[in-house]
This record gives structure tokens, C-alpha cells and sequence, in this order.
């Protein structure tokens, strides 16, 4: 990327529950940047309203008028083709099928607009800014309530034939597995996420397991969540910790897999159960040793995700810049 300093771009990173905009430059400085709820519930009309919203606020914030943008990156979260610029479905956003997200964004802010999936921007976040900074072949993976990815092959984010690539949370673990959000069975997100950990918890707490997370959970058993189950394995709960570790071996199941497949030189992870460090990310890492071919598994280092919750935003705003940049190259 080798732009002049005043080009700007403005990152928009929808999420089934927030909306992050930045106003950044190329060098992925924040000039600006807004935060606002989602109101998914309330359908997609009002989504659009809050995005333009927040886009406002943001230029205001930054001082600038949208004619000082370049370009726009908009972060969504389900599978989208970058091509046109469709969001073809979201877990995260009910009711929302085969949206033309980018020519609606583009015609309500009047600037040039780019669509990618929220992981992928992710990756390309960290790509340019962030923990893969110089890394050509690297697989990002973000594990919170689900599990998403991008994948780098020689420098540049692999998108597959319509744009769905790097749906990594869907990849088949076990065939009988529990049943996934997607309808199929056993999914890497039904088992090694924070959702699959807290479900897990729930379950064996409902068969009268002996453990402390309700305690920490104000006895509510639908507050038992991923971070609760961290508190309580971080105050030696066995069960607790049993459970982390669990989703740990899963997640060093699907490790294995992903190493096989790409060779990547870095595995680069976030999202919030990372905040477990090694209880959860130790196993992972054992286990994808034990299953992954040597040589493969040798080459990789594993490294915690730079941007915490700016890489969808950078990464969108990144993703943008890199498409001006290589259209005007093409010209
Ligand atoms: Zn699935």
C-alpha cells in the first residue's frame, strides 16, 4: 500500500450487535472512530439508518466531509461475495438474504464502497497492521461465540470461487457431532467455541456436576458463559478447567486440519476466548502438533491477534484502500 497520507478511508465493521466506523489513513492511523448498538431485532431498514449514523458521526468527529473519503470498507458478518457486493445470509443479522449491501451503502453515503466478511477484514487487518505484518501464507482465526477465519496464500486473502472461502467455524469435526447454527452436525464452531464451551457447561452442570461456575454465574445457569467458565478455572474449578481444555483439543483438532491443508508459516489468533491464553490455546497447540504432519506443523508459530477489536474496522478500511489502490494500478 503506497498511498499519500491524506487519502482516507472509512471502515465499517457490522456486527450482529455493534457497528465499530473508523475514519483511518493508510498507515491505519484512527482519525476517528464510533461505536453504536445494533438494532438487528429491529430489521434491516433500520440497520442501514444506524450505519449512515455512525458514518456521520464519524466524519464529524474527524472533521471531514464525505468527499474527503475514498473509499468505504464495510466488515459484514456472514458469507458475502466481494465481487458483487452481496451479503448472501447472517446468523448475526435475521432476515437479511442475498442483501446488496455494497450498492445500498454506496448510494446512501455516495462513495465508493467495498464488501468483505468481517473475519476477512479481520485477517487483512492484521495482515497490514497487525500480527501478520510481512507474513505472505498465514491463517487468522477468531474464536468467540463462533469460530471465523481468512486465509493468506502468497500475500493475498483467498476468497474462492464466489467469495465464501475461509468459513472455518464450518469445517466438519465430527460427523455426530452437536448440531451447528449452519443445520449441519459438528462443526469446528459447535465444539471449540465459546458457545459449544458454555453449552457444554450448562450440560454437566444440569447432570449435577460438582463445579463452582455457578457461583460465578450469580446461580443462573443462563449466565454461564465462556468467561464465566474462565473465572472459575482461573480460581482452580476442575471441572472448569476440564472443560477449557476440551475445547482446547477441538480447537487443535481443526488446527490440524487448517496445517495440513495451506502450510501456513503463522496462525494468528483472536477473538475473546484468546483471553484464556495457554490454558486453552496450550492444549490447542499440542494437539494440532500431534495430529498435523511434522514438517508442516514445525514452520508454524502461533501468535495472538494485535488489533483486539479494531482489526474488523482497520482490516475493512485496509480492504478498501487495497482495492483503490490496485484499480488505479489495473487502469
Ligand atoms: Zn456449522
Amino acid at each position: 500500500m503506497n498511498k499519500e497520507s491524506e487519502t482516507l478511508v472509512l471502515g465499517i465493521d457490522l456486527g450482529g450487535t455493534k457497528i465499530l466506523t473508523a475514519v483511518a489513513n493508510f498507515r491505519g492511523e484512527m482519525l476517528a472512530r464510533d461505536h453504536s448498538i445494533t438494532p438487528a431485532a429491529m430489521g434491516q431498514e433500520a440497520v442501514l439508518r444506524s450505519i449512515v449514523e455512525s458514518v456521520n458521526r464519524a466524519m464529524d468527529q474527524a472533521g471531514i466531509l464525505p468527499t474527503d473519503i475514498d473509499a468505504i470498507g464495510v466488515g459484514a458478518p456472514g458469507p458475502s461475495n466481494p465481487d458483487t457486493g452481496i451479503l448472501f445470509t447472517s446468523p448475526n443479522l435475521p432476515g437479511w438474504v442475498n442483501v446488496p449491501l455494497r450498492d445500498i451503502i454506496e448510494k446512501e453515503l455516495g462513495r465508493k464502497v467495498f464488501l468483505i466478511n468481517d473475519a476477512n477484514a479481520a485477517a487483512v487487518g492484521e495482515f497490514y497492521y497487525g500480527a501478520a505484518q510481512g507474513v505472505r501464507d498465514f491463517i487468522y482465526i477468531t474464536v468467540s461465540t463462533g469460530i471465523g477465519g481468512g486465509i493468506f496464500i502468497d500475500g493475498k486473502l483467498f476468497t474462492g470461487a464466489i467469495g465464501t472461502a475461509a468459513e472455518i467455524g464450518h469445517i466438519t469435526i465430527d460427523d455426530k457431532g452437536p448440531r451447528c447454527n449452519c443445520g449441519n452436525r459438528g462443526c469446528w464452531e459447535a465444539l471449540a467455541s465459546g458457545t459449544a464451551l458454555a453449552r457444554e457447561a450448562r450440560e454437566r452442570i444440569s447432570r449435577g456436576a460438582e463445579t463452582s461456575i455457578m457461583k460465578y454465574a450469580e446461580d443462573d445457569i443462563e449466565k454461564v458463559t465462556a468467561e464465566v467458565i474462565h473465572r472459575a478455572a482461573e480460581h482452580g474449578d476442575t471441572l472448569a478447567r476440564e472443560l477449557i481444555s476440551q475445547t482446547g483439543y477441538y480447537l487443535g483438532v481443526g488446527m490440524a486440519n487448517l496445517i495440513n491443508l495451506f502450510n501456513p508459516e503463522r496462525i494468528v489468533i483472536g477473538g475473546g476466548l484468546s483471553g484464556m491464553g495457554e490454558m486453552l490455546l496450550g492444549v490447542a497447540r499440542r494437539v494440532a502438533g500431534e495430529r498435523a504432519y511434522r514438517v508442516a506443523f514445525e514452520v508454524v508459530d502461533f501468535v495472538s491477534a494485535k488489533l483486539g477489536r479494531n482489526s474488523g474496522v482497520l482490516g475493512a478500511a485496509a480492504f478498501a484502500l487495497q482495492k483503490i489502490s490496485s484499480d488505479q494500478v489495473n487502469k
